[in-house]
């Protein structure tokens, strides 16, 4: 029996084809791709701009950057998350609260939020994450950035499609961020996507994104400075986006909403076969929402199990079943536990959540064979371990 990787990704002819179509243009760096892409993207969310980087990294460093985030500012965000969504507060000098997540989503706790906004000065963002797919209650998150003053910078790496409330994330908030790693609900290997409705924003960032040029110097069909010429006017980062890239991401957006459903179908089939076991599975805190399924997290019930979630991912391994973890939280990792003082204590619901999880596979290129030998193994263990 072969093994089950925890993700694949879905590369048809299309993608394929338009790769080759970049390559044989001669045309390979930020060009006619990238800008299609960016088009179809701000059509999909229905935003007012959206801006192609190289990934949902720089995409949020873009994003802090343009909203002024500087050196003592402080700005909160999840501890459980990716490390990427605090380390561009540390690129640009300031310093992350971190808070704890709600005990049923996962998401950022808007109360844990408010109580932050209150206890700390110099306070400039929230940066909430969209965990797993499922949307943070970004109206709350809002209604408090309002009465604080402060921005939102979504990390929306797991949050296509989803929606909050019924609204399609990309719009909700100041600006939001995407990725299309390799292993995302769409991808392009390496990249991210800006979206925004501010036009100074996304003016900054598109600045900023490729070495401070000034883009109306630069654009020489509208500038009346020769083609030639342009202007540096800030020390700019280089993260735009390849056209080999933006040519993936044109067919990958297409299909993004027929991932989705394949990706909740079978989220869908793993719950309702783990009903009765001791496992809690994913809830969903609005049924009338779009669910990304980016990550299906299943949380173990120690106290009846006789195996840890440790054990447990060992036993899935031996048998053929690939799986991760969402996540170690910021708190348990070295760099950020040290220099910010951090403690399980501090975050009692990530800390004894991430002890019990583990990602299953969930993806879109799954086969129902895979599926099947995924639930039958989780199954006989969690039988086979159950006190
Ligand atoms: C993947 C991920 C990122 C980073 O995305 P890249 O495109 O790899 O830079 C940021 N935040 C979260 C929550 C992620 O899962």
């Amino acid at each position: 029996m072969s093994f089950i990787p925890y993700s694949r990704p879905v590369l048809d002819a299309e993608e394929i084809n338009e790769v080759v179509d970049t390559l044989k243009s001669g045309w390979l760096t930020t060009g006619p791709k990238v800008a299609r892409f960016e088009n179809d993207f701000k059509e999909y969310v229905g935003s007012s701009y959206a801006l192609a980087v190289n990934s949902a990294t720089s995409g949020l460093h873009l994003a802090l950057e343009a909203i002024g985030i500087g050196p003592g500012d402080k700005v909160i965000t999840t501890v459980h998350t990716f490390t990427a969504t605090a380390e561009v507060i540390r690129y640009l000098g300031a310093d992350p609260i971190f808070v704890d997540i709600e005990a049923d989503s996962y998401n950022i706790s808007p109360k844990e939020v408010e109580k932050a906004l209150i206890k700390h000065q110099n306070v400039k963002a929230v940066m909430p994450v969209h965990y797993a797919g499922q949307s943070a209650n970004i109206t709350e998150i809002t209604k408090l950035a309002k009465k604080y003053g402060v921005k939102v910078v979504e990390d929306a790496a797991h949050a296509l499609p989803t929606t909050h409330n019924g609204k399609i994330v990309g719009t909700l908030s100041d600006i939001t961020v995407f990725s299309f790693y390799a292993n995302k609900t769409i991808t392009t290997g390496e990249g991210g996507m800006i979206t925004t409705d501010d036009a100074e924003l996304a003016d900054r960032m598109k600045v900023m994104r490729l070495h401070g040029i000034n883009r109306d110097a630069f654009d020489r069909f509208t500038s009346t400075k020769p083609s030639w010429y342009y202007e540096i006017v800030a020390p700019g980062f280089k993260y735009n986006m390849m056209d080999v890239c933006g040519a993936l991401g044109i067919h990958q957006l297409k299909k993004a909403k027929h991932f989705q459903e394949i990706r909740e179908s079978i989220a869908k089939r793993y719950s309702d076969a783990f009903i009765g076991l001791p496992v809690i599975t994913p809830i969903l805190v609005n049924q009338n929402d779009i669910h990304a399924w980016h990550i299906y997290v299943l949380q173990l019930k120690l106290e009846e199990l006789t195996i840890n979630r440790d054990e447990f991912i060992k036993l899935l391994s031996e048998r053929n079943v690939g799986t991760s973890v969402h996540y170690i939280p910021l708190h348990r990792m070295p760099y950020w536990k040290e220099n910010f003082n951090l403690s399980d204590e501090q975050f009692p619901n990530s800390s004894r959540i991430s002890d019990r999880i583990v990602s299953l596979p969930n993806f879109a290129s799954m086969t129902d064979e895979e599926v099947c030998i995924v639930i039958d193994t989780v199954k006989s263990l969690l039988l086979e371990f159950t006190k």
